[in-house]
């Protein structure tokens, strides 16, 4: 028994230096300290067979045998792990790619535009979402029982005095209301309207409204202002169209279209086969309008102008379903 104890002794030794790994360290712990067939255990069962001369001598050393082992063990395993962690400190090993996020197609456009116009000088304004029937209708040129406000299904909060707004030219009129040229401001924002949800319809939407008044604005400026803006969003060679067109809030009005960047012009399924993409509206602010928000319309002269940002965002992105930017989903197309 002594021998076969010092034979066990060398061959775990032998063995503890070829461990490189705690996988392999941990299957040496089974095969001498498990409890079923351990082969020290294995050994220790065998002592009540023994002589009481025997057991003497053996019982200590089988003792001192498992201590030994039990220690190397747990000192190879300390080795081990700090050799692992060392690897891990390790500051020229490459990070794993990290999966970043972006902003939504719409507030990127939108504060792109907002670098370009504050670049032209104009300030960022914004309005309550809940409006007051007063600002979103009232002092656009609207009064009561004007056709106009029958253009818009408007959502009501509380009949017939508050609503969600219909339109960014509601900010318009409370920056008008409150302050005195010269004012150049530009309004992204919601704005909300009774629709039935479609492709191309939603009941919310952004619209991205801007207006300047100082004394001498004319329609020449809006048409420089707008041809500037666009060129910048959709390149130099962007081909730029006014029409007359009718809005109660200015007088004359026009309403902008470029050309189809995705057939030239040639007709496609994009621009419902007439070469041009109606990009919102602008004209100059009406009479009635500046003199209803408190300013002077015989000193100052303004233009103002509003698009819808959600076409914008698709045409810019190729996106063909309004639903999809504003559905929850992460992946637009
Ligand atoms: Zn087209």
């Amino acid at each position: 028994m002594q021998s076969q104890i010092r034979k066990l002794h060398d061959k775990y030794h032998a063995e503890l230096a070829k461990i490189k790994n705690l996988k392999e360290l941990e299957a040496l712990r089974v095969q001498y300290l498990s409890k079923k067939n351990g082969e020290i255990t294995n050994l220790i069962t065998q002592i009540p067979k023994l002589s009481i001369k025997a057991k003497k001598s053996i019982v200590p050393q089988l003792i001192a045998l498992k201590k030994e082992v039990e220690e190397t063990l747990a000192n190879k395993k300390t080795e081990l792990n700090s050799k692992k962690s060392q690897a891990y400190r390790d500051l020229t090993i490459p990070l794993p790619k990290a999966h970043s996020g972006h902003l939504h197609p719409t507030t990127q456009i939108i504060r792109e535009m907002n670098g370009f116009f504050r670049y032209h000088g104009f300030s960022i304004g914004e309005g309550p979402e809940i409006e007051e029937v007063e600002y979103n209708f009232r002092r656009l040129n609207l009064p009561e029982g004007h056709p106009a406000t029958d253009l818009q299904d408007s959502l009501y909060i509380h009949e017939p005095d508050i609503l969600l707004r219909t339109q960014t030219s509601s900010i318009e009129t409370r920056i008008l209301s409150n302050n005195q040229p010269p004012l150049r401001i530009v309004a992204p924002g919601k704005c909300y309207r009774n629709e039935t949800n479609s492709s191309t319809n939603a009941s919310f939407f952004y619209q991205y409204q801007g207006f300047v008044v100082d004394k001498e604005v004319n329609i020449q400026h809006l048409k420089y202002m707008i041809t500037k803006w666009f060129q910048f969003l959709w390149g130099e060679d962007v081909k730029i169209r006014f029409r007359y067109k009718y809005y109660p809030e200015v007088s004359p009005g026009l309403g902008q279209d470029i050309q189809c960047t995705f057939c030239k012009g040639k007709g496609c399924q994009i621009c419902k086969y007439r070469g041009w993409i109606e990009m919102g509206g602008s004209g100059m602010i009406h009479y009635n309008t500046l003199k209803t928000c408190g300013i002077n319309p015989e000193i100052y002269t303004g233009f103002a102008f509003g698009v819808g940002l959600d076409r914008m965002v698709m045409t810019k992105f190729g996106i063909t379903d309004i639903r999809k930017l504003y559905g929850g989903q992460i992946v637009y197309k």
